[in-house]
């Protein structure tokens, strides 16, 4: 059967029943409406046969007249209790779904409205086996309904959990991207791209941009000494605690081996040094123990080098000056801040 025909008949009945009872100045009861519909649904020849004499005539339809073609067609002789049971059992199923349909698109919305209108004309016209088979295929519609409505769902929600883990996905991937594996800090390739960022936003607001390359002093000795593990922990140590020092818009990456970048967005040269100073100490505080062993590992040293990027320049040429106060800071003997005026002063010095 092909539920979707069988609802659009039941409607076209009904539609047809208010037509008529409009036409004819029949009063639009419960049982007025019971009698017209299964009229128009050609459930009970006898009872059609009355119906169309009634008809053929001019007269109006009275409330005594239709009152009796309700008394014996739809209430037949005496009470039908099963039907009656099953109508009622279908009228609180009908309102069920109906409530269950309400979220669901229009398409179930209008299909809830023409439910809505034969569960309030069912009130009080139900017994009848002609009109027990309308309500079986009213019924029968509606579970072929909520069912196609409930596959719906079940796609929308596969669907959208399908999506939800996809992101999530892209997520993972776009932060894998940027991240370095093992500090879990930033990595080269996000520090290019935030550089480049922070250069046209100091561009457009004339704001200061500094930026800190830190070299661990002596590493290779530190690895030999202890380890490569020992040291790769020292680098993570270090990430987490670049980390915990700066704020807001600054970004602190890997840039490569046991070298790390701070990119310091709105922060004069004088601050800028101020942090490279913080970062110096709270690395060469921490006294580094091997906790198997009990062993004291020394400590380990950063030297920094300070530059202040100059509206226009290429970032090749701001990253070269950051990092050769970098090396005037190794050249210097280590565990220290140079920046680029200092150095600059220094060749002036020289010359
Ligand atoms: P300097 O003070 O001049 O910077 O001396 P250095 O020994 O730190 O510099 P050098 O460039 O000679 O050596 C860098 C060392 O950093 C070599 C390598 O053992 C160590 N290193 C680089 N990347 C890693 C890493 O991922 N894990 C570990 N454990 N060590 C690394
Ligand atoms: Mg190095
Ligand atoms: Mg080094």
């Amino acid at each position: 059967m092909d539920h979707s025909d069988t609802l659009e008949q039941a409607a076209e009945f009904a539609r047809s029943a208010f037509n008529l009872m409009e036409e004819r100045g029949i009063a639009a009861t419960p049982d007025n409406f019971a009698i017209w519909y299964l009229y128009f649904a050609g459930r009970d020849p006898k009872m059609n046969r009355s119906l169309d004499t009634l008809l053929k005539g001019d007269e109006a339809i009275s409330m005594e007249r239709s009152a009796e073609i309700h008394r014996e067609f739809i209430l037949g002789e005496g009470q039908n209790t099963v039907v009656h049971n099953t109508a009622t059992e279908i009228k609180q199923e009908l309102n069920e779904i109906l409530k269950r349909l309400g979220t669901a698109g229009d398409d179930a919305a209008q299909y809830g409205r023409t439910l809505d209108t034969f569960s309030e004309q069912l009130a009080g016209a139900e017994e009848s086996e002609a009109f027990g088979a309308v309500l079986s295929d009213i019924a029968t519609a509606t579970r072929a309904m909520e069912r196609q409505n409930h596959d719906l769902e079940q796609q929308l929600e596969s669907s959208s959990s399908e999506i939800s883990r996809l992101r999530e996905d892209l997520e993972d991937v776009r932060r894998e991207a940027i991240t370095d594996a093992m500090t879990g800090i930033f990595n080269r390739r996000f520090f290019d791209i935030s550089l480049r960022e922070e250069a046209v936003l100091a561009e457009e607001s004339s704001e200061n941009l500094c930026l800190l390359m830190i070299d661990i002093d002596k590493f290779k000795n530190f690895n030999d000494t202890y380890g490569h593990l020992i040291g790769d922990l020292i680098l993570k140590l270090l990430a987490n605690m670049l980390t915990d020092t700066i704020k807001g818009r600054d970004t602190a990456s890997r840039y490569g081996g046991e070298e790390f970048a701070v990119i310091l967005p709105e922060t004069s040269l004088q601050n800028a040094v101020k942090v490279a100073e913080t970062i110096r100490r709270r690395t060469k505080e921490k006294e580094l123990k091997n906790r198997s062993t009990g062993e004291i590992m020394g400590r380990v040293t950063v030297s920094i080098g300070v530059g202040c990027y100059l509206l226009g320049e290429d970032l090749s040429d701001f990253i070269a000056r950051a990092d050769a106060a970098l090396y005037a800071a190794k050249h210097a003997g280590r565990d220290r801040v140079l920046t680029e005026r200092q150095i600059t002063a220094n060749m002036a010095d020289k010359s």
